[in-house]
């Protein structure tokens, strides 16, 4: 069975899958999704509605994006129109919609009582530029406020750095993978030439074949890195972190409205992804370079709410993860 231990190993035995090859890759029909995940409904348009209680998943034919339960994730492939008949790639079902619909099946998930915050950047390293302040200052703020959230929860939480110094990508990627019962959240903040991009997105680890957000394919893109041993569990920790800054962020216990662009959850190569043997995201809270963002980042409210809302995602994967 081509689909792989992750979906067959189950009492599916049987179920026959709609597959077709595009360019080499293998794709699986909208309607065997429905019939797999039992959705009770299907509505083709412009967007592709799959639905059942408390599961709605969008998707759109031509487009890379997916939305499940509101939450806007990068596919790794384009959905396929054929002739009136829809196709996703299998790497996306494996990889992105089955740990998202069922993440008590992923069996690479471990119970862990160990947090590694990885505030980005530090010492020489500014990071992006912001008008207020640097990147490596924020990811710092954030990263102390996390860990006290959590400490007061009970966790262990590692820091990657908890001063201004430079820590080197490697020497992160070391410090994570000293643990095994842990998981990763790396903070930044981003930076772009166009003055008016914004908004938060989340970067988990490209699966095989995948190449790194906005560049091509390269023959490093095939080859099984550290961060892909724990990709499943990873994009489910991307989901938890996400949707609660989103939710955080418009909902702050100060009654901000920050009010957030939605970037969605991406697939990237950062060392940091491809090094990292535990479930490991990055997480980008903001652009400093617009204006109306960076003032945004700068006040505490915002900054608590972000730090809030990752120790909550913290929970929210645990609980996920062991409900089964
Ligand atoms: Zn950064």
């Amino acid at each position: 069975m081509w689909l792989g231990a992750s979906i067959v190993s189950e009492a599916n035995n049987g179920f026959k899958w709609e597959t077709k090859e595009f360019n080499g890759l293998d794709y699986v029909t909208l309607r065997s999704i429905k019939e797999f995940y039992y959705f009770d409904d299907i509505r083709y348009g412009s967007v592709i509605t799959l639905e059942k209680t408390d599961v709605k998943m969008e998707v759109r034919p031509g487009s890379q994006q997916c939305r499940m339960n509101g939450v806007l994730f990068v596919l790794s492939h384009k959905v396929i129109d054929q002739n009136g008949r829809y196709f996703l790639s299998k790497t996306d079902l494996i990889k992105l919609v089955n740990p998202v619909l069922r993440p008590t099946h992923i069996h690479s998930a471990r119970v862990f009582g160990i947090v590694v915050i990885d505030a980005g950047h530090g010492g020489k390293d500014p990071g992006s530029l912001g008008p207020y302040d640097n990147e490596k200052v924020y990811t710092l703020k954030i990263a102390r406020l996390v860990r006290d959230i959590l400490q007061s929860k009970g966790y262990r939480v590692v820091m990657t750095r908890d001063s201004d110094v430079f820590v080197s990508l490697a020497n992160r990627v070391n410090i994570a993978n000293k643990y095994k019962n842990a998981i990763f959240i790396s903070i930044h903040f981003n930076s772009s030439d166009n003055a008016g991009a914004s908004g938060i997105e989340t970067f988990t680890i490209s699966p095989v074949g995948v190449p790194h957000m906005g560049r091509g394919v390269r023959a490093g893109d095939f080859q099984t890195v550290p961060g892909n041993v724990m990709d499943s569990a990873s994009i489910m920790l991307a989901t938890a972190v996400h949707s609660r800054s989103l939710l955080y962020l418009s909902n702050d216990r100060s009654r901000n409205n920050f009010r957030m662009n939605d970037r969605g959850i991406k697939r990237a190569r950062f060392d940091v992804l491809t090094g990292i043997k535990i479930p490991a995201i990055l997480f980008e809270g903001g652009f400093l370079s617009n204006r109306v963002e960076a003032r945004k980042v700068h006040t505490p409210a915002y900054q608590q709410a972000l730090a809030d809302a990752i120790a909550r995602a913290v929970d929210v994967y645990r609980t996920s993860i062991t409900r089964r």
